[in-house]
């Protein structure tokens, strides 16, 4: 049975119990992060457990504009929080990502959520 820690690249014994609501098994260093609020997530397609600066950065707000041009859509503006500062990504959606990225919109926003 595979007894690491469950970070990524962490080697480390896990210890006797895990942590909290989380359910992860981690070695006591990494335990003491998750408990002090670090960012935490299972990767989806391997099940690894990414924390602190291995997981993504984290959007903290959203805005979007429609534009004309070739090809017209939206300009999806994100800003993200990163350790060192805000950083914000600006992408062209054409309005055919735009049917894809409303797909995946409903498969993945939680029923029931509310802004
Ligand atoms: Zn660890």
């Amino acid at each position: 049975m595979d007894m690491n820690c469950q970070i990524k690249d962490c080697s480390q014994d896990p210890g006797a119990e895990s942590v909290g609501m989380t359910g992860l098994m981690l070695c006591p260093e990494h335990a003491r992060s998750v408990e002090a609020g670090e960012h935490w997530m299972r990767e989806p397609d391997t099940g690894t457990v990414l924390l602190g600066d291995q997981v993504p950065p984290l959007v903290v707000a959203i805005s979007g504009s429609a534009v004309s041009g070739d090809p017209g859509g939206m300009v999806l503006r994100l800003t993200t929080a990163a350790t060192h500062g805000a950083s914000h990504i600006e992408v062209l959606l054409s309005a055919q990502e735009l049917v894809m990225l409303d797909g995946v919109l409903e498969r993945y926003v939680p029923a029931g959520t509310e802004i």
